[in-house]
C-alpha cells in the first residue's frame, strides 16, 4: 500500500480554538490509489476526502524509498519509476497549461491532454514529450544517457524479470530522487515584485486540485472543509516548495543536489516524520 500522510487539519483547528498555547497534532493517513481523492483518517477519528494537491509522486517515491529500506527491491524499483512517470505526466500537463496562457479552468485542458494517446499513450511517448517540454520550459537539456540508464534498470527488472540487485536499485532511486528534486525547482519564474523566484509547478498543482475538487461531488459546501480537502501534506521529502531570492541561489541548490554523494537508505531516513 502506498501511504498518504499528513497532519489532521480538523484536529489542528479544534486545538487552536480551545487552547492556543497547546497545539494538538494527530497523524492522518490514507491510501494513494488511481482515484483523484484519498480517504484519509486521523487517529482521533476524523475523516476527510483529500485531493493530494502536491501530486502523487512524492508519496510514491517515499514508498519506493521505504521499500528499499525494507529490502523489497522489486517494489522499490517499480514504484520508484512510477513516481518518475507521474512527475513526467504532471510536468507535461503543467507545460501545456503554461503554453496556452494558463486558462483559469484547468480541468478541460487536463482531460484533453490525459486522453491524448500520442503524448500519454506509453512510457516512450511520455519520455519524449517530457524531454522536449523540459528543455522548452527550463532551458536545460535532459542528459539522454542518464535518463535511458534509469529506464533500462527499470525495464530489466520489470520486463526482463532480472533479479534486482540492491546496488542497481540504489542507483535507480538516487537518480530518480535527484532528477525529481531538480526538475521541481528548475521551473521557476520571476515574481512581479522581483523579490523571489516563484515555483510554477506548485501553482499549477494548486489550480488543478481546486478545479478537480470543484468538479467532483466530493467537494464540501463549507469553505473551511474545502481548505481541509486541499491541505498540502506536511511530510514531503522533495524541495519543490522552496523559495529562491535569485537565480544564483537556485543554481547553487541544483548544484548541491546533483553533486551530493548520497544513497537511497540515507534519503529514506531523511523523509520527514510527523
Ligand atoms: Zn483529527
Amino acid at each position: 500500500m502506498i501511504e498518504y500522510e499528513t497532519i489532521c487539519p480538523k484536529c489542528l483547528i479544534q486545538s487552536r480554538k480551545s487552547d492556543i498555547s497547546h497545539v494538538h497534532i494527530s497523524r492522518m493517513t490514507g491510501e494513494v490509489t488511481d482515484a483523484d481523492f484519498i480517504k484519509a483518517t486521523c487517529t482521533d477519528g476524523h475523516s476527510i476526502n483529500i485531493f493530494p494537491r502536491e501530486g502523487k509522486y512524492p508519496f510514491i517515491l517515499a514508498h519506493a524509498l521505504r521499500s528499499f529500506q525494507a529490502g523489497q527491491l522489486y517494489e522499490a524499483a517499480a514504484s520508484g519509476y512510477a513516481a518518475l512517470e507521474d512527475l513526467m505526466k504532471l510536468f507535461i500537463q503543467a507545460s501545456t497549461w503554461v503554453s496556452t496562457d494558463q486558462p483559469k479552468d484547468v480541468k478541460p485542458l487536463y482531460d484533453k491532454v490525459a486522453s491524448n494517446k500520442l503524448v500519454m499513450g506509453n512510457s516512450t511517448r511520455i519520455i519524449g514529450a517530457y524531454a522536449y517540454l523540459y528543455q522548452l520550459n527550463t532551458g536545460s537539456i535532459i542528459q539522454q544517457r542518464k535518463f535511458e540508464k534509469m529506464s533500462h534498470i527499470r525495464d530489466d527488472i520489470i520486463h526482463a524479470a532480472k533479479i534486482p540487485q540492491a546496488s542497481d536499485v540504489n542507483k535507480l532511486l538516487v537518480a530518480i530522487y535527484k532528477h525529481v528534486s531538480i526538475a521541481t525547482i528548475r521551473w521557476y519564474h520571476s515574481a512581479d515584485n522581483g523579490r523571489h523566484l516563484l515555483p510554477w509547478l506548485p501553482e499549477y498543482k494548486m489550480q488543478l486540485a481546486t478545479a478537480a475538487l470543484m468538479e467532483s461531488d466530493l467537494a464540501s459546501n463549507n469553505t473551511q472543509e474545502i481548505i481541509n480537502q486541499l491541505t498540502q501534506s506536511t511530510t514531503i521529502l522533495l524541495p519543490d516548495m522552496q523559495l529562491f531570492s535569485d537565480v544564483n541561489e537556485l543554481n547553487t541548490r541544483i548544484e548541491e543536489i546533483s553533486t551530493k554523494e548520497i544513497d537511497a537508505i540515507t534519503i529514506a531516513e531523511n523523509i520527514p516524520k510527523l
